[in-house]
Formats: C-alpha cells, sequence, structure tokens
C-alpha cells in the first residue's frame, strides 16, 4: 500500500533494525521501545487488522513471535514479556499495517498496562457470551 510506514519498511524503502526476514515476515526493532529490544513483527502483505488475514498467516505468526520471544530475552536480560496487537484506533492503532508487539519486560521496569475493570450485572456475562457463541464463525475464510 502507498502510503503506508510499514510497507515502506518491507519494501526497504524506510531503514529498520532488522531481526527476521522471509517470504511473508519481517520482524523489526520498534522505533519508539516500551522497553529495549521491543520487536514488531509484520506480515509483508499489507493487511489493517488481525482478522484481515489469511489464517495460514496467522498461525506461522505465533509460532514465530514465540521463538523470537524468546531470543528477546535472552538478548536483553529481561525475564517476562508481553505479545500485544491493536486492531483501530480505538484500541491504540497508529499504524494501520498489521503487527504484533513483543516487549520485553522485567519486575519494576514502570510499564503500565492500564485496564479499568468493570462489572456485569445479573444475568449480563450469559447473555454477552451467548451473543458471541451464536457469531463465532469457525470456518476458513472463503469457505461455506
Ligand atoms: P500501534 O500503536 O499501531 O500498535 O503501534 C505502532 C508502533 O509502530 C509504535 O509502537 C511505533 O513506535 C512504531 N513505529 C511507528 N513508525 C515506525 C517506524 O518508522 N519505524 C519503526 N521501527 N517503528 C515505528
Ligand atoms: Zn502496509
Amino acid at each position: 500500500m502507498n502510503d503506508c510506514i510499514f510497507c515502506k519498511i518491507v519494501q526497504g524503502l524506510i531503514p529498520s533494525a532488522k531481526i527476521y526476514e522471509d517470504d511473508d515476515f519481517l520482524a523489526f526493532l520498534d522505533i519508539r521501545p516500551a522497553n529495549h529490544g521491543h520487536v514488531l513483527i509484520i506480515p509483508k502483505v499489507h493487511a489493517e487488522r488481525v482478522t484481515d488475514l489469511p489464517e495460514s498467516i496467522l498461525s506461522r505468526e505465533l509460532v514465530l513471535a514465540a521463538r523470537i520471544a524468546a531470543a528477546v530475552l535472552a538478548a536483553t536480560g529481561m525475564t517476562d514479556f508481553n505479545l500485544f496487537n491493536t486492531n483501530g484506533a480505538a484500541s491504540g492503532q497508529e499504524v494501520f499495517h498489521h503487527h504484533l508487539h513483543v516487549i520485553p519486560r522485567k519486575a519494576g521496569d514502570g510499564m503500565k498496562l492500564s485496564i479499568d475493570p468493570q462489572t456485569y450485572r445479573e444475568g449480563e456475562m450469559a447473555e454477552i457470551a451467548g451473543a458471541i457463541r451464536r457469531r463465532l464463525d469457525l470456518r476458513e475464510p472463503g469457505e461455506s
């Protein structure tokens, strides 16, 4: 895609500190890291959200993420990590080319994942769980 920063990184038009590359994926250091060693993993194909990707790519991405996370911890001496992903502006997505964040963590590193927990009224959990279950489509994209 023309004006996508991550597509430009894939094409080599913008430099990046590369961690890994194959035909379908690229991993590189985030330019504004939450902690040193913060990696972004992207599919080379432009897709905005995790839900826009073929499952063949998605499943391999998670395998790659686990391997990269292990390497990040070994290289940085950090003990733990967050694996996360944003989908849409309201979720904090700033670059609209799907990416997974691998963020190395250690106790007291100061990074906050701020969640303000809500509550369910009586019966609401069953209602919402049912509504989601009814809409869960386990077919592969393109399958009928
Ligand atoms: P998002 O908020 O969309 O989940 O995360 C986008 C991430 O991309 C941010 O953490 C930001 O620091 C990173 N980023 C944005 N532009 C560039 C860039 O040109 N190069 C690199 N390496 N990372 C970038
Ligand atoms: Zn792109």
